[in-house]
Formats: structure tokens, sequence, C-alpha cells
């Protein structure tokens, strides 16, 4: 059995390995020219940059557990267990491990928005016991996907309580202020990350789906522009460095970002246009600046309210993260601006969003001034599938629709709550309906 996968991504180079682990004859067909997607890390001047996704989680089980069959579970390493979020220019730390203590009794939230906080705590309980925070499959929270999560906190709580708890805990997620994220990506948080312990892989994110695409043939600089079915099996096409080409195959996964789903497979569109219609893509530019300084603090990573610091969604303290992302003794730092600032800054220079980011961090860190040996700009066109609210019944809709036996199957971050570990799962999943497939093609 021969299977194309469409995407080099951590969904196509998961769907990858586990088909090629199963017997098939398997080739990848990626439209630039690395592997990885946006698991994409940069090595400069000594620092290794995740310029792209940058953390896991041991709540990542799928993630974890592909990790290991590859062999590679030992790279991933915990990362610091602080974390800091700001206020008045100061960060407060808070060790997870002692996250009751530190933010019960941390001065960041007022003791009547803490004692409030108890409503949010039965809120998550009972979506969590009607199982509908289900990380792998976030379709099962539709029934609340009803608002977002600042008019949930305008609704429920107070602005004191979204503005210094809520919205810097979800800008992180997607990037995205509270405004635009659905309540249930918040619950989700809380439900399934909150105890869980923070990590990322030796050598850069990248290096994930490196590993998982090493033994299978891949053609790079090839944008797939169809994906058919016909009688005996799939016909792709693709435009390459050998020119236009169509191969046959016995099955595919269409492992890319929704909309170029949508635009190649046009026996699919009615299906996956809904969802389409129900999310779409952010933008999100991530600044790295490396300090021969080691700043103090344990945090990797530091929440940031929208009211202390309107264009960063947050910031991670990489030489914190692991401790092969910076050289001995030096820090680096990685800001992500939120979806609505990057719109804002895309047109910019790379030195004006640097220096816009750095003058941020002095005034956090005012030890960085003058410090500063190396910088990195990464633009994502495309960085993020935000849900409109209400969205996730159409991820319902889509994986009701989707049948387990097709020759051609999807793949990716958009079929659950977004993440490498979403990405991978599907990529696993969309493998093994394949394989289910072949086995019982081969009995009949
Ligand atoms: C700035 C940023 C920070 C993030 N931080 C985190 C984080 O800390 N933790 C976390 O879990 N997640 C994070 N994420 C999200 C995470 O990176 C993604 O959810 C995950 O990598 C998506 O993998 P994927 O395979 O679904 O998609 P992608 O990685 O986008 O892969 C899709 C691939 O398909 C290719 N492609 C598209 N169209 C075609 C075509 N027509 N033909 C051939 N190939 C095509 C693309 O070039 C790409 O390589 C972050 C993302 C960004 C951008």
């Amino acid at each position: 059995m021969k299977a194309i996968v469409v995407g080099a991504g951590l969904a196509g180079s998961s769907a990858a390995f586990t088909l090629a682990r199963a017997g098939f004859q398997v080739k990848i067909i990626e439209s630039t020219g690395q592997i990885g997607g946006r698991a994409s890390t940069v090595s400069k001047n000594g620092y290794l940059i995740d310029t792209g996704c940058s953390a896991t989680t041991s709540a990542y089980t799928s993630y974890m557990a592909l990790a290991h069959e590859a062999g590679v579970g030992d790279l991933i390493v915990p990362a610091s267990p602080c974390v800091g979020i700001v206020r008045g220019n100061k960060v407060f730390e808070i060790d997870t491990r002692h996250m009751v203590r530190d933010g019960l009794f941390g001065g960041f939230l007022s003791l009547g928005a803490k004692l409030g906080l108890i409503r949010l705590v039965r809120d998550v309980a009972v979506a969590k016991s009607k199982g509908m925070l289900d990380f792998s499959d976030m379709s099962k929270a539709a029934p609340i996907d009803n608002e977002s999560v600042a008019d949930y906190a305008q609704r429920e709580f107070s602005a004191e309580i979204n503005d210094h708890f809520f919205d810097p805990l979800v800008r992180p997620m997607l990037l995205a202020n509270s405004h635009l994220v659905s309540k249930v990506e918040f619950f989700s948080l809380l439900a399934n990350y909150l105890d869980a312990e923070m990590s990322s892989m030796r050598g850069g994110q990248q290096s994930f789906a490196q590993l998982l695409a090493k033994d299978v043939a891949i053609e790079l600089n090839s944008p797939v522009s169809a994906v058919r079915r016909d009688a005996e099996g799939v016909a792709v096409s693709w435009s390459g460095p050998a020119g236009d080409i169509t191969e046959r195959a016995d099955a595919c996964v269409v492992a890319c970002h929704l909309d170029n789903a949508v635009d190649i497979c046009a026996e699919y569109r009615s299906l996956l246009q809904p969802l389409r219609d129900s999310m779409r893509y952010t933008r999100a530019i991530s600044v790295a600046i490396g300090s021969p300084v080691r700043v103090p603090g344990q945090s990797f990573v530091v929440f940031l309210p929208y009211c202390e610091e309107p264009h960063m969604a947050t910031l991670f303290l990489e030489h914190n993260k692991c401790d092969d992302r910076a050289p001995a003794g030096h820090s680096l730092f990685t800001a992500y601006l939120e979806a609505e600032a990057s719109e804002a800054s895309w047109g910019k220079s790379d030195d004006d969003i640097v220096a816009q980011a750095l003058d941020y961090l002095c005034r956090l860190y005012p030890m960085l001034r003058g410090q500063v040996d190396m910088a990195h700009v990464k633009r994502w066109e495309k960085a993020l599938p935000l849900m409109k609210v209400g969205g996730y019944s159409e991820v319902a809709r889509l994986h009701a629709s989707i049948d387990p036996a097709a020759r051609i199957q999807f793949a990716g971050d958009y079929l659950s709550g977004a993440g490498q570990n979403t990405a991978v799962d599907y990529g696993v999943k969309a493998a093994k309906n394949l394989i289910a497939h072949h086995r019982v093609h081969q009995r009949s």
C-alpha cells in the first residue's frame, strides 16, 4: 500500500511515521523548503530559537506517546516549574508545584477577587464531570461554547478578575485577547493543564517533526494543488522543482491548514467549508532577544495582562525552559505579539518590532539595557486557528461526517483545541484509519 501525506508539519510527520511503521510506502509532499510547519527552530549566534510552538505539557498524552514510540521520549525535558505574572511592571513568580499557596498569598489579586474564583472552579468542575473538556475532542464542549472569556468574566465575575487573571492566562493559548477566545478554551486550560508539568524538546520543537519524517521520502518546495479520489485510489497533483507532477497512491492524509485543505480537496469542499467559515487563522509575530546577562528569576513563561502590555501576548524565558536554548550565563527571551497587535505591526520593520519588544523587556528587567547580542523576528501569516464562539459545533459536525474508512483522511490542529498535541493526535488517528481500512481491504 502506498500513501501520500500532504504537509510536513507535526500532523503530517506523525501520520507519515505511523503509516511507515505499519508497512505503508509513504511520501510526504510539502509546500515549503522544510519539515516542521509551525514547529520551527532557528539557530543563531549560539541561541536556539523556537519561532513557532514553544512548549509541551505532560498533559500532551498523544505527543508524549508518539515521542516514546519513536524512541525520542528522553529528549523531552521539564521546564522550570515557575511562571511569572506581571502587575505594575513587576514580575510575581509562582511555583506551580505550590499553586494554591503562591496564588492565594501572592499580591496580584485582591482577596475579594480570589474568593470569587470559587464560582469558576464550580463551572469548570461541572463541565469536566459532564465529559465536555476532553482536550483530544473539544467538539464535546460545543453545548457550552456560547460566549467569549471576556463576556463570561463580565457576566460572572469582575473586570479585575478578567484583567489580571483570565486574560493573561488566555493570551498565550491562542495569542489572542480574551474577547476573541471562547470560554471553553479557558475551561479546557484549567481542567487539563493547570497541574501539568511544562516541558520542551531538547534540540528545539522542530526536531520532533524532523525525527518522525527522517526515514520517509519527501518532496520539499512542492505545493499540492489537488487531491482527488478515483476508482483505484487517490491522485495527488503538485508543482515542484521537477515540474508539475500527478502521482497515484492507495490513500492520502491531507495534513495542511484547513483553508489549504478546502482549496485542494474539491470533493470535500462542502464538508470542510462550514468549519472554515467558523474559524480564522490569526497572524502572529514572534521576537527573540538574546542577552549575555542572565536575568534573575526562575520563570520560564511570564503571563502579561492586556492592561499591562497590550502588544505582547506572552513572554518566554527560554533559558529557564531548556538549557540548550541559550549559551551558559545568557538569557533568551521570546515575545509573542497578540493577534490584533501582530496585524497592526505586520508592515513595520524588524528593527522597529525588536525596539518595541526590547523597550518593554527593559521595564521588567532593567539590566538588559544595552546588553543585547542577538535578535530575530518571525512573522507567521497563519499562526493559530481561532475558532469563533460557537465554532466547536462545526468541529463536532465535521468529526461526525468524516468516514474513517475513506481513502482520504484529514489531520491538523483545527480538529480540536489548537496545539502540538492535537496535530500529533489527529495525524496518528488519520494514519490509523487508513491502516484499519487497508486491513479490511486486504481481507475482502
Ligand atoms: C507563534 C506560535 C506559537 C505557538 N505556540 C505553541 C505552544 O507553545 N504549544 C503548542 O502546543 N502549540 C503552539 N503553537 C501551535 C502549534 O505550532 C500548531 O498547533 C502545530 O504545530 C500545528 O501542526 P500542523 O501539522 O497541524 O500544522 P502545520 O505545522 O502548519 O503544518 C502544515 C504543513 O502543511 C504545509 N502545507 C500547507 N499547504 C500545503 C499544500 N498545498 N501543499 C503541501 N504542503 C502544504 C505547510 O507548509 C506546513 O508545513 C504555536 C503556533 C505558533 C504559530
